[in-house]
């Protein structure tokens, strides 16, 4: 099977954004430095034209995304997140964009292709999914199940984590789970 053939059986021959089964072709997400079925997707004709800005974003076609987050291949989600990063002046999409989980990894990717203005700003509030301010030292429960990479266990919904520490990007903190120092979002959690 060429990359091709994979692409569209992964995808059962429908766009892997909005399920559209119209013109559709593969898609390369950048920054392109290899091209597999691990950085790549297919979409239709619609989401091609507004993704490479030939016709205006219609937010209401990007609807469709609150499907799509749900994939579970990473190109897919990558693509996802970005999308709904330039959509957060709609509040379904910033509502969307707190539930899509990314790893480290893929959150590095998935930003990589931001444009510059998406850079961590060190001094803004760390805020919780409250818009509570977290501070040094304060416990948060997880108000989603996490996957943790490479420890082999879900962080379950409602734990607690006791005494964090805040770090120089506000989205991120970090907190001991079992007995490991993990970092978390703190868009998934509550100040207690
Ligand atoms: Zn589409």
């Amino acid at each position: 099977m060429n990359l091709s053939e994979k692409l569209l059986n992964r995808s059962q021959s429908v766009c892997e954004l909005c399920a559209s089964s119209n013109e559709i072709s593969q898609y390369d997400i950048p920054p392109v430095t290899k091209v597999d079925e691990s950085t790549a997707i297919v979409i239709c004709a619609e989401c091609r034209s507004q993704i490479d800005q030939l016709t205006p974003i219609n937010a209401n076609h990007w609807r469709c995304l609150s499907e799509s987050m749900w994939s579970e291949h990473a190109p897919v989600q990558v693509m996802v997140f970005r999308l709904l990063t330039q959509l957060k002046e709609e509040s379904w999409a910033r509502d969307l964009l707190e539930q899509l989980y990314l790893d480290e990894s893929l959150m590095e990717w998935a930003k990589a292709g931001l444009p510059e203005e998406e850079e961590i700003d060190s001094s803004a509030p760390t805020l919780d999914s409250n818009g509570s301010r977290l501070t040094e030292g304060d416990s948060v429960t997880l108000i989603k199940d996490l996957d943790v990479k490479g420890a082999g266990f879900t962080a379950k919904r409602g734990t607690l984590v006791k005494n964090i520490v805040l770090t120089n990007n506000p989205k991120h903190i970090e907190g001991k789970v079992n007995g490991i120092q993990i970092v978390l979002v703190s868009a998934f959690l509550k100040k207690v």
